[in-house]
């Protein structure tokens, strides 16, 4: 199978070599036919599929064919997304495949000034890719009208459900023409998504690329079963032996904020990505990884969409999320598009009942290693206990020797900040994470 066999343009085929995509994915493969053809459809596929050339590329295609002017203030295909980066994301590359067939697109989101975004509505934008919060204000101030679009898609709809999305995408769709071709995709299909869908979609063609719930098959899990205040030093000890780029995800922004600092004072180049940064550092944090500047991007789940980075070997949920389906989203940051990557779970007290819930879903165990001297007494550990002797009940003591021997890094051969180095000797103080 090969992009031209699916019916692309030339212009479209000329790009995808460029971009270096042979082979279509099998959403693609799957997809594109059914958009072509004018089909609604309803696609289950996780990130990291290729799902965004799944619905850029044929719709980009019947735009170009379809050869309207858009009208000022106008929009002729919508894509709406959960988040900012993803809507960055998702733009960039209806920009790559499109590059030569001169239509105009903008992605809008909160966070950054509404001036330019106003700019670019007025003047009317084949493909608009938004978050329902910002797209909604511009509606409200008549800079935006949608009553030309021709092509809907949802994106990640699970997702905008999941963060209360609901209310305003209905606000929106009724401002959208009845006749037009809608697609959502999704990576899962709750029964709230499936009513909205009846809502919105007709007799759509239905394309399940994954089955439900999955992670990438290229992906390997690892969990270590640590104790809260032993973690910092755990990650310390992951990133030492096995210098790599990671994503690390933390489940709080202050969280996320503690992470860098002590990575930080240990010479890691980190940058933080959470709800509580202005859009400006976050593009600079998502920009400096993407370029290999920043080697450890510490992230909470809001901005986990749309970070797609090619070949990140390592994801570290430094905690579990507390919602399992976000595990699955995390851990699609790596070993995408066939690639192969590397999850590693460091797992707490607090974390273990959300372990629970994330290998009920995945409907598989996942592996449990030793990492060095983190071990989590067996007492809060059951599952590990099942299978080990049964050994004397010892009550775990404060160690007063080093958890472990940290190696020696260039920041710190050059004096940088002993004291962290013995408040983790203590193996005391908080759970960083909290
Ligand atoms: P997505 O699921 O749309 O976020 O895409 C995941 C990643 O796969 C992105 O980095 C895409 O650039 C890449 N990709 C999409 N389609 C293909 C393809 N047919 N061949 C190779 N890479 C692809």
């Amino acid at each position: 199978m090969n992009f031209e066999s699916l019916g692309l343009c030339p212009e479209l085929l000329r790009a995808l070599a460029a971009a270096g995509y042979d082979t279509p994915t099998p959403i693609q493969v799957k997809a594109i036919p059914e958009v072509l053809a004018g089909h609604d459809l309803m696609a289950s596929a996780q990130t990291g599929t290729g799902k965004t050339a799944g619905f850029a590329l044929p719709i980009l295609q019947m735009l170009k064919q379809a050869g309207e002017r858009v009208v000022p203030k106008g929009v002729r295909a919508l894509v709406l997304v959960p988040t900012r980066e993803l809507a960055a994301q998702v733009l960039a590359s209806v920009q790559r495949y499109g590059n030569e067939l001169k239509l105009s697109s903008t992605a809008i989101y909160g966070g950054v000034s509404e001036r330019p975004q106003i700019a670019a509505a007025a003047r009317g934008i084949d493909v608009l890719i938004a978050t329902p919060g910002r797209l909604m204000d511009l509606m409200q101030q008549n800079a935006v009208s949608l009553s030309g679009v021709r092509h809907l898609v949802l994106d990640e709809a699970d997702r905008m459900l999941d963060m209360g999305f609901l209310p305003a995408i209905k606000r929106i769709l009724q401002k959208l023409p009845k006749q037009r071709q809608t697609l959502m995709f999704s990576a899962t299909f709750a029964p709230e998504l499936r009513d909205l869908a009846q809502t919105m979609l007709h007799n759509p063609a239905e394309v399940d690329v994954s089955p439900r719930n999955s992670t990438a098959v290229t992906v390997e899990h690892r969990v270590h079963l640590i104790e809260d205040a032993k973690k910092r030093d755990a990650l310390l000890h992951l990133l030492h032996n096995e210098p790599r780029q990671t994503l690390v995800f933390s489940r709080t922004k202050h969280g996320a904020d503690k992470v860098v600092r002590f990575l930080d004072s240990y010479g890691f180049k980190s940058a933080a990505l959470h709800g509580n940064k202005s859009q400006n550092a976050r593009t600079r944090a998502l920009g400096g990884f993407k370029s290999g500047e920043i080697q450890i991007l510490v992230a909470t789940d809001i901005a986990s969409r749309g970070i797609d980075i090619k070949e990140l070997p390592a994801v570290v949920n430094f905690d579990l999320p507390n919602v399992p389906e976000d595990y699955v989203h995390r851990i699609g940051r790596t070993g995408r598009a066939g690639a192969s990557g590397l999850a590693i779970s460091l797992v707490g007290r607090e974390d273990q009942a959300h372990l629970k819930g994330i290998e009920r879903l995945l409907k598989q165990p996942l592996k449990r290693e030793a990492l060095g001297n983190f071990v989590l007494p067996e007492r809060v550990a059951p599952e590990v206990q099942k299978v080990r002797q049964p050994q004397p009940q010892r009550k775990p003591q404060r160690s007063t020797q080093p958890v472990h021997a940290v190696h020696p890094h260039p920041a710190r051969a050059q004096g940088r900040p002993q004291q962290r180095q013995s408040q983790s000797q203590r193996g005391g103080g908080r759970s960083p994470g909290r």
